[in-house]
């Protein structure tokens, strides 16, 4: 079951661990009208209502118009372990590529979405949130820059933890271009909150994550061949930094 870490004083995140082993969190996000979740969990928990308390236990559950605060969605990608809550609400930002590509409209029949896009801003009051697009752990996978506080949420593909590199819905050829954009974009955050792995790290995480790629990518690493969910077999590497599951034939 998770439980609720408290990073500043407008910003929580719950955390858990998968069935395997693997620390899993996710970001609520609070502004003077609107308070903003950062994925969903893993779990097909009522999310919302569980924000919504947190709200009120905090005193935080009005806007300044004297009005309930909406609570709105957005995901960084669409993985199972990221969309576990999205049923809770009534609709939810993705991009559009990972609500086709993950089966969202399936999943979660009764929930709107609606199509993130590059630059795209999500005004909470006094708190300004962008996305920006980050393709390669999954096709539209995206990052998600709290401007205001200057923190950067990269879901998956900046973090100490083991990145899901194998099978259809990724896009290995585009991590890298990803990650170097990210490393452009410094002067826009001064942490990054992860969601899986070590939750709080500097800006540097961005190339100790691109080094470890590399290493990868380039093979200099020896792989371990592993098995995984008891049936899946992938490729693990150890890069230090991070590990990636790669497929066996096709890193
Ligand atoms: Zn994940």
């Amino acid at each position: 079951m998770y439980h609720l870490i408290r990073v500043d004083n407008r910003t929580w995140a719950y955390e858990d661990r998968m069935p395997d082993g693997d620390t899993v969190r996710f970001f609520v996000l609070d502004g003077q009208d609107k308070c903003l979740v950062i994925d969903s969990g893993y779990l097909p928990l009522d999310v919302k209502g569980m924000v919504s308390e947190l709200l009120k236990k905090e005193g935080r559950e009005l806007s300044s118009d004297g009005n309930h605060k909406e609570i709105l969605l957005a995901n960084t990608h669409g993985d199972m372990d990221h969309t576990g809550g999205n049923g809770s609400f009534p609709f939810f930002y993705i991009t559009e590529t990972d609500y086709e590509n993950c089966n969202l409209k399936e999943k979660f029949p009764d929930t709107g979405y609606i199509a993130a896009e590059e630059g795209m801003a999500i005004e909470l009051g006094d708190r300004i949130i962008r996305y920006y697009m980050a393709p390669g752990h999954t096709y539209g996978n995206a990052v998600i820059l709290d401007e205001t506080g200057r923190i950067l949420f990269p879901g998956d593909m900046v973090q100490t933890g083991t990145m899901f590199m194998f099978g259809e819905h990724r896009c290995p050829d585009h991590m890298e271009e990803s990650l170097l954009k990210l490393m452009k974009m410094q002067d826009l955050y001064g942490k990054i909150y992860s969601c899986h792995g070590k939750m709080i790290l500097s800006p540097d995480a961005v190339g100790e994550t691109l080094a470890a790629w590399r290493k990868a990518r380039a093979g200099q690493v020896k792989p371990e061949r592993t098995t995984l969910f008891g049936t899946v077999e992938v490729d693990l590497y150890r890069c230090g930094f991070c590990n990636f599951y790669c497929d066996v034939k096709n890193r």
